[in-house]
């Protein structure tokens, strides 16, 4: 890393807790690559901060930063304009400055379909996809899934009005696209597993090494691709079983490095080194273990 001086251009992470992130070792690790005077830090921001935390970043002139639970939806009214899937997700992960305006982008749903792509080689078009889990994470990438041509987007949550509140928003800016509500019921996921292409977990169930499946191993199909949003640890209890029954499988890193690959690229229009970034996150999480 070059040596910070009065010249630097400051990025960062606000969230409130920050401490878990890796975002930072991403993001140093890709400026120092490209060569590019600039640091990364973290900075928790309560919530009662965030709006003064917002004005804070125009008075100290901050390049950019992302930003994470439980700032997404809260920081919308803070800024000046929104990107097309920060507008339809109803979140923003980063923040890009304009001279004196700040643009909310939104690049998870992104970051999780082009880790489809490229990590698995799948495409999700014409794909019926089961997502459990109807939270902030569950937004974005349905979202996207439906951009890029997903058929059916099936959805459970334990909280059903938040899926059916998902399931209606799909359906009425994404036509194009089939959303339906599965009840969370075994039966009725096992059944949807069995018509589903690509299976993602987008629920926390998995963090903890005790955490129960979510479903019946049994179910996942000889063609079913498995894909869980969680990356720490690498391999949950799902993907565990989706593995030994020989199924393509995913974890949550993907994401991570592609939604950072891409704000790297909003706020400082280079080539996101993304080898260098994947290796500073798994050299992050070995650490963390
Ligand atoms: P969230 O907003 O809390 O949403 C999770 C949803 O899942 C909640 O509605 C929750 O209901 C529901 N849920 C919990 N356990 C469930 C179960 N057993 N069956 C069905 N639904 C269940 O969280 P999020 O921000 O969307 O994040 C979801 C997951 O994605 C987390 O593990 C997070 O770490 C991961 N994530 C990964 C990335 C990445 O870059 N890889 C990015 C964002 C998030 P309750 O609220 O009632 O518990």
């Amino acid at each position: 890393m070059r040596p910070i001086d009065s010249t630097t251009a400051i990025y960062g992470i606000i969230g409130y807790p920050v401490s878990h992130t890796f975002s930072p070792a991403m993001h140093n690790a890709a400026f120092a690559k490209v060569g590019l005077n600039c640091a990364y830090l973290a900075f928790c921001v309560r919530p009662d901060r965030l709006k003064s935390s917002i004005l804070g970043m125009r008075g100290l002139g901050i390049a950019g930063v992302n930003v994470t639970v439980p700032h997404k939806e809260m920081v919308i009214p803070l800024l000046d304009e929104l990107s097309r899937e920060a507008k339809l997700v109803g979140a923003v992960n980063t923040i890009v400055v304009e001279g004196d305006r700040l643009i909310g982008h939104n690049t998870d749903g992104r970051g999780f379909v082009l880790s489809l792509k490229r990590d698995l080689r799948i495409e999700p078009k014409k794909k019926s996809v089961f997502i459990i889990g109807a939270g902030g994470a569950a937004k974005a990438i349905s979202f996207q899934l439906a951009i890029e041509g997903a058929r059916y987007i099936y959805l459970t949550d334990i909280a059903k009005d938040k899926a059916q509140r998902l399931v209606t928003l799909l359906n009425k800016n994404m036509p194009s696209c089939h959303a339906k509500l599965i009840p969370n019921e075994a039966r009725e996921m096992e059944r949807t597993v069995a018509d589903a292409d690509i299976l993602i977990n987008a629920t926390p169930c998995g963090m903890k090494k005790h955490d129960p499946l979510l479903l019946n191993p049994k179910s996942l199909h000889s063609k079913l691709v498995v894909c869980d949003l969680i990356y720490n640890p690498p391999l949950t209890s799902l993907l565990k079983a989706a593995r030994s029954r020989k199924l393509k499988i995913m974890n949550g890193l993907g994401m991570l490095l592609y939604q950072g690959a891409m704000s790297f690229y909003l706020w400082t229009k280079k080539h996101p080194p993304v080898d260098i970034m994947r290796r500073a996150l798994l050299q992050e999480m070995r650490r963390s273990r």
